[in-house]
């Protein structure tokens, strides 16, 4: 019983919880749940520990859950989420592209110059999410490497300093593949997919496409480099896309959350407009969220 069974079978909304007082008992709920492990869907990979293993959370009890935030296109969006989030006490895990970092680089859009090391000062830790972000699945082990992981490194280290080492690798699309494990194994850095979408950028996607009268041209601006910050406070009327996504996002935690979770989001305007309600949810939950690196520790043979 996997994402579409479980979605029929969790119809109970937060609120629902908490006006029937169930959010102290959310440990036992929570430990009758189906194993963390299961609900990706990405691939049946399972986890044995170590470089070239796929990491998709940690097998814990332990009420502590890393938050993952990947892309960063929009350096807006995500100075503005990282600072949500560490106003609440909650350190993000950040997969930024390469070339992202390389923009901030050689052209940061206006209060966004030294991004990556004001985001490390608040706490938060870096992955490596590969240069383009290009679908990897036919590349060799060279390419990984030549056009991809030393590129990726090479901004990575002159944003955050010589001695910088990336925590995970995160392929792009969670595209697993043999070259992508011998790249785990030959830098000596894990695999780190995650156990729970958070549904921000699927929701932002055909919220944009289908449902939302949001002109697309505008909400695409906001992630351009080229926007200032008074033009994109008016993307979007009333952010009304964005706002749709929210109870969907909140859903799937409700639905999928578990100790040792690792959740997937992106740099957009629905993470930050959620960004208050995840911190109360995990309030609520009692589950800490912490950073990648301290996850792991918390699993002896971690992600098995
Ligand atoms: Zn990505």
């Amino acid at each position: 019983m996997y994402k579409s069974d479980q979605r029929r079978d969790s119809n109970i909304s937060r609120r629902g919880f908490l006006r029937l007082g169930l959010g102290a008992a959310t440990s036992s709920l929570l430990s009758n749940s189906p194993p963390l492990l299961a609900h990706s869907g990405e691939s049946d990979e399972q986890s044995s520990g170590g470089f070239g293993s796929v990491i998709r959370g940690v097998a814990t009890n332990a009420r502590r859950i890393c938050l993952t935030m990947d892309d960063l296109w929009s350096e807006y969006y995500t100075l503005q989420i990282c600072r949500e989030f560490h106003r609440r006490d909650i350190r993000l895990t950040l997969f930024p592209i390469g070339h992202a970092v390389n923009n901030n680089l050689v052209r940061p859009t206006a209060g966004h110059k030294n991004l990556y090391p004001r985001l490390r000062d608040m706490g938060h830790e870096f992955g490596c999410h590969l240069y383009t972000h290009r679908v990897i699945k036919d590349f060799s082990l060279e390419q990984l490497i030549h056009e991809e992981m030393e590129p990726a490194l090479r901004v990575m280290r002159q944003a955050l300093g010589a001695d910088f080492t990336p925590v995970g690798i995160r392929p792009p699309y969670g595209h697993v593949t043999d070259a992508v494990k011998e790249l785990s194994r030959q830098y000596h850095t894990p695999l780190i997919l995650w156990g729970l979408d958070s549904q921000d950028a699927i929701c932002t996607h055909r919220k944009d496409v289908h449902n939302c009268d949001c002109p697309e041209s505008t909400e695409k601006a906001a992630n351009s480099q080229m926007v200032s910050q008074a033009a994109q406070a008016e993307v979007c009327d009333k952010d009304r896309c964005a706002k749709a996504c929210i109870e969907e996002i909140l859903h799937s935690y409700e639905t999928y959350l578990r100790p040792g979770s690792i959740i997937l989001h992106h740099a957009l305007k629905a993470t930050l407009l959620a960004a208050p309600a995840i911190a109360d949810l995990l309030d609520d939950w009692n589950m800490q969220a912490i950073p990648l690196t301290e996850l792991l520790a918390y699993s002896s043979a971690a992600g098995a």
